[in-house]
């Protein structure tokens, strides 16, 4: 198939680069060009951030109501798509078709959920204290421009948990997806045009390197807040750029599960695979690191093993297809160094542990099982985000939690047992934004705070958090006391 010509989208209008550069985006799954796109540089996020300054004012005077009926509208649109959108976001992304099915129908309840708390979001009156004749009003104001910064591993969730949040929330905004899956930001925002979004309230830059097109957007002074997604390592550099921009980061996790002598064991398997599976573990609450009491340790490398082989790697269009590729090439290099350095340091590879071959590109990756780790290896330092179980063992759940909270990153944890006061114990030790009981460290819902702690993020996003993130809190007061003719 010959490859589509896309565009950025500044203004209201479909543009090239100023400087007519173009990049290209290549499928994990098939190695074929799929589409062509324009390079865009600091000259071009000027011109979307100018575009989006001019339309603040007027998005920000939408009454309410009439924001959340283009978010409906958004909504039937992509419904109407989804089928179109789920393959190309498979192509470009690699991921199982199912999964991206599932992905498609999450944006639904995502978007709808937000409109709704947008319209219920309250204030707030406080009590007077100094003056008693002053009533205090807390109101939510929006913030102007927000520039909201994606990854690839879910190209359509992560990009409508923000973008037209920022809108419903009447920011204008000025989006960049990631630059190995962009064709999904590009219908996205196609949709948004076709919904009757108004002119320059959103925008759209595209680029293939994330340092100069997402640099230059937390960089300008005319964007007042940035909605970022993406790892700790970008995260950290967008706080060294971005001046006092209120920031909300979502950033990497490297999810413990831990595993107790008493848990119900076929179920903690389970829910083992799946985390580590699931999108081919290129998932931020990935189980990244597997936690199992010594006492059933054996017993659960054999389950987890088997389990594991039954996984189908292949071709992720193909609906029996349980893990597709890796997205990129620096991803499979650096699961391969986290597996090699296990090796080195007295791990055993049991089950997979290298890429496949006989595949129409190298990035398919075989679902691995790496026993006999330690704290010491970079499987317990770094997100590996490929399809690996390592297996750590521990002799008591205070060991286990030290282990566990012995990482930089904090984002989702959970814990399988059947004590509840173990569980709580555990729960109000470990150091994660989210933690679970029975179940994968691998979920998410919608209306919680969500969001990490230490290196996995600042902020919370997340139902009515999403909107306040990206919106400023101020207070009136009013002295009753003056008005004319009062005593
Ligand atoms: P990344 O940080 O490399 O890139 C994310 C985005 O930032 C891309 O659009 C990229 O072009 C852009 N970017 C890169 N350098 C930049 C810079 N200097 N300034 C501004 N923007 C820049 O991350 P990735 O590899 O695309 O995504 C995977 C990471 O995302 C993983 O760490 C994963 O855990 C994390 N993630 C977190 C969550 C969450 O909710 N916490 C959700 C999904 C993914």
């Amino acid at each position: 198939m010959e490859p589509e010509h896309l565009k950025m989208y500044i203004g209201g209008e479909w543009v090239d680069a100023e400087s007519g550069d173009t990049f290209e985006v290549k499928s994990p799954a098939t190695g074929e060009v799929l589409a062509i796109l324009p390079n865009g540089g600091p000259e071009d996020v000027k011109r979307a951030v100018d575009a989006a300054n001019d339309a603040k004012e007027r998005v920000a005077s939408i009454p309410i109501p009439e924001r959340a009926k283009l978010m409906y509208r958004l909504v039937e649109i992509i419904k109407q798509n989804s089928e179109k959108f789920a393959r190309e976001c498979t192509l470009e992304q690699g991921k199982p078709i199912r999964e991206s099915i599932g992905e498609l129908a999450d944006v639904e309840p995502n978007i709808l959920q937000q409109a709704e708390d947008m319209i219920r979001l309250e204030g707030s009156i406080h009590v007077p204290i100094v003056k008693h004749e002053m009533r205090l009003l807390s109101v939510w104001e929006p913030l102007g421009v927000i520039g909201v910064i994606t990854p690839w591993n879910f190209p359509w969730l992560l990009p409508t948990e923000c973008v037209p949040q920022a809108f419903m929330a009447g920011n204008a905004v000025v989006f960049k997806p990631a630059e190995t899956t962009p064709i999904s930001g590009v219908r996205l925002v196609q949709c948004m045009e076709k919904a009757g979004f108004p002119k320059g309230s959103v925008n759209l830059v595209l680029g293939e390197s994330g340092p100069i097109v997402g640099g230059s957007l937390v960089e300008h002074p005319n964007v007042d807040g940035i909605c970022f997604t993406g790892e700790s390592a970008t995260a950290e550099e967008i706080t060294r750029r971005a001046g006092m921009k209120r920031l909300v980061l979502e950033c990497g996790g490297l999810g413990p599960l831990i595993v107790l002598d008493d848990a119900s064991l076929e179920k903690a398997v389970s829910d083992t695979v799946y985390g580590c599976t699931y999108n081919a573990g290129q998932v931020c609450v990935a189980n990244e690191r597997i936690l199992v009491h010594e006492r059933i340790h054996d017993k659960f490398l054999e389950l987890t093993s088997r389990e594991v082989k039954r996984k189908k790697l292949g071709n992720p269009l193909i609906e029996e297809t349980d893990v597709g590729p890796l997205n990129n090439e620096p991803l499979a290099e650096k699961v391969e160094r986290h597996i090699e350095d296990a090796r080195e340091k007295g791990a055993k590879v049991v089950v997979g542990g290298r890429r496949a071959s006989g595949f129409q590109t190298m990035l398919y990756f075989e679902p691995t099982v790496v026993d006999n780790v330690t704290p010491d290896m970079l499987f317990n330092k770094e997100e590996t985000f490929g399809p690996v179980a390592p297996i750590i063992s521990f002799s008591d759940l205070d060991e286990a939690i030290e282990i566990a909270n012995s990482s930089k990153y904090g984002l989702s944890a959970a814990v399988h047992t059947n004590d509840i006061t173990k569980a709580f114990r555990f729960a109000e030790r470990i150091k994660a934004g989210q933690v679970i009981i029975n179940d994968t460290v691998c979920l998410w819902e919608y209306q919680h705070p969500w969001g990490g702690m230490k290196k996995s993020g600042l902020g919370r996003m997340g139902g009515k958090y999403s909107l306040q993130a990206m919106m400023e809190q101020k207070t009136i007061l009013i002295n009753v006391g003056r008005s004319p003719g009062a005593p």
